[in-house]
């Protein structure tokens, strides 16, 4: 997508600082939003990130938070009100992953998974909910996963996260529809990215014989759905949990 049509708008994506948030926060600036692209360590990257949206013509600015800590994002969607007077479009995007059978999961891993990829989007989106209830208009895009859907060995807190962060975008999406508002959730299946990129070969092999399209996504194949849901065009679409995955069995 390339028209301007998010023009005005204010995105806030969380985790943009490289793989599928990066794609997401340019592609939202390149169809004209503002967009704030938040990081957790990496300044470097997430500056490169600004610099990017910034020589497609439209303003970004980085913000370092942790979306697992509530003064951090509390200060975060306050600084970017303060700056561009509302919130529109919220992607909750940050996510990390610990991969541990359960038996041997230290409760650390599954603390830290918990609280970046559930706890993070909860936060985050009450934070921001504030300006688009004010305003009547929002749309958040929760970034799950299919293993959020049909849970995966070794990550029993992955797919329990990702499978809360379903249940939340569900009842999020039923508890502000009426202000017009809409919630959805975007469940990508194997994306190449830094995440991936730690599968050893032999798993990443026999998940490619799992998809029919016979590749892995890439992270603009997940940022050209999150853009649409942003838009007005899908305004009748809510409560949702859209798959993108290459089919994948
Ligand atoms: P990635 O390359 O590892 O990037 C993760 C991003 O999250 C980075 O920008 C990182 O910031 C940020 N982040 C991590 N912890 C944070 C925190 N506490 N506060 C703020 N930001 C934090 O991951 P990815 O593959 O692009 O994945 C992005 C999202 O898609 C995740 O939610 C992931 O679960 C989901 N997903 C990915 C795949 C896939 O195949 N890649 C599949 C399904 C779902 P720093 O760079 O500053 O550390």
């Amino acid at each position: 997508m390339t028209s301007k049509e998010l023009e005005g708008k204010v995105a806030l994506v969380t985790g943009a600082s490289r793989g599928l948030g990066k794609a997401i926060a340019l592609e939202l600036g390149s169809m004209g939003a503002n967009v704030t692209v938040n990081y957790g360590s990496n300044k470097e990257q997430a500056l490169k990130t600004v610099g990017q949206i910034k020589s497609l013509g439209t303003d970004a600015i980085a913000i370092k938070a942790d979306v697992a800590e509530s003064s951090e994002v509390k200060a975060m969607t306050r600084q970017i009100v303060e700056i561009h007077g509302k919130i529109d479009i919220l992607v909750n995007n940050a996510g990390i992953n610990n991969d541990v059978l359960l038996p041997r999961m230290p409760d650390k891993a599954w603390d830290e998974v918990m609280n970046t990829n559930l706890r993070g989007a909860y936060l985050c989106t009450k934070f921001a909910l504030r300006s688009m209830m004010d305003q009547s208009w929002g749309r958040i895009i929760n970034i799950s996963s299919l293993a959020g859907i049909i849970g995966n060995a070794g990550q029993a807190n992955y797919s329990a996260a990702k499978g809360g962060l379903i249940a939340l975008t569900k009842s999020t999406a039923r508890e502000v529809g009426s202000r017009n508002i809409t919630v959805n959730a975007i469940a990508p299946g194997f994306i190449s990215s830094n995440m991936t990129e730690k599968f050893p070969q032999e798993t990443k092999t026999e998940i490619l014989r799992r998809i029919p399209l016979g590749r892995f996504g890439t992270p603009e194949d997940v940022a050209e759905l999150a853009a649409f849901l942003s838009t007005d065009r899908a305004s009748y679409i809510t409560a949702q949990v859209i798959s993108i995955d290459g089919g994948i069995i």
